[in-house]
């Protein structure tokens, strides 16, 4: 094996493909895992403008094949936080809070646009076979949909709104609708609100929607800083709001209506695994509506500036060029 290999560095605000990168040295419990498929997420975009100041390897969703350990030479999925194992938070269960973790790609810890990752072993999940490494790829940024069933308490009857028609949006409308709750969708990109349509979920402009109080529960997935305050006006008293989006900029909202209204806020983040390949693998959430191109991995400033225009499903990067791609590969 080489020692050096691609790898997409972000640094001082830019981005560049570096052809020279060394391998990374697995650490004690970490093993070496080839990238296979990963895709680019809002987060990446914001890191990129300034987010969480990180500089190095980029790129957090991604499957690819790992080379040692329980799981060798099968293809895998990996959660993203690398925890310390010894602290109060990780002993009790909060693995993803441990105040020493690293997160991959975008804290501490390089990312997995390149050809070779280091892991924690801990962190890997098989991926069962007959799932597409393309498919595959949305395991993180479902999980993090998952999330909210964890959070609160959705079930049959729940009327919730989806806030935002993006990516992640796509996969908590589903992810609701799984828990038998009653989900509308709204956004601003007519051509993204029909894919949602297509797949049986209710989905409107968000313009010619008239703001009263209706849901019990909204999901803010816009990716904008002004998605919270849009989504205020619409909840019934003692609502709950969940928030996903993380922007570079701080924000600047009026809570009055939070203490007026006794909404609760909660902010959510990474989720558990396993539903979401479940969930993939049964086929119960669809995810290739929203895979909008695949790119070389050489190609990351194309893919980068596709994905950063409005309105982009999701890019990916055929990281392993030998494995047959869903669509055809961009940048060749
Ligand atoms: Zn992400
Ligand atoms: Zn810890």
């Amino acid at each position: 094996m080489a020692n050096v290999m691609r790898a997409v560095v972000v640094q001082g605000g830019q981005l560049r493909v570096e052809s020279n990168y060394p391998v990374p040295e697995p650490g004690d419990g970490e093993v070496l895992v080839r990238v296979v498929r990963a895709g680019i997420c809002d987060t990446d975009l914001q890191i990129v403008r300034g987010y969480m100041r990180f500089e190095g390897v980029l790129g957090h969703e991604f499957v690819g094949v790992a080379h040692s350990g329980e799981h060798a030479g099968k293809l895998v999925a990996c959660e993203i936080n690398c925890s310390c194992g010894r602290c109060d938070f990780c002993k009790g269960g909060l693995r993803n809070h441990c105040p020493e973790r690293t997160v991959l790609g975008i804290a501490g810890h390089d990312g997995a646009f390149a050809d070779y990752i280091a892991v924690p072993e801990m962190n890997l999940h098989p991926i069962p076979e007959g799932l597409h490494p393309e498919h595959a790829v949305f395991v993180e940024p479902l999980a993090a949909a998952f999330q909210i069933v964890r959070q609160t308490a959705i079930g049959p009857g729940t009327r919730c709104l989806v806030l935002g028609d993006g990516k992640l949006a796509y996969l908590v409308a589903q992810v609701l609708k799984l828990h038998q709750a009653s989900v509308l969708v709204l956004g601003k990109h007519p051509a993204k609100l029909a894919l949602f349509e297509r797949r049986g979920i209710q989905a409107e402009l968000l313009s010619q929607r008239r703001p009263r109080p209706e849901f019990d529960l909204a999901v803010e997935c816009t990716g904008s800083p002004e998605g919270l305050a849009t989504v205020l006006p619409l909840l019934r008293p003692r609502g709950t709001i969940v928030l996903k989006t993380t922007v570079a900029d701080p924000i600047s909202v009026d809570l009055a209506p939070v203490v007026i209204h006794e909404l609760t806020l909660i902010g959510s983040r990474c989720g558990p695994f396993p539903p979401a390949i479940e969930a993939l693998r049964s086929g119960a959430v669809e995810v290739e509506t929203f895979i909008e191109a695949v790119y070389r991995l050489d190609a990351a400033r194309a893919a980068f500036e596709h994905a950063a225009r409005p309105g982009t499903r999701k890019i990916l990067f055929a990281v392993d060029e030998s494995v047959p791609s869903l669509l055809k590969v961009r940048g060749s």
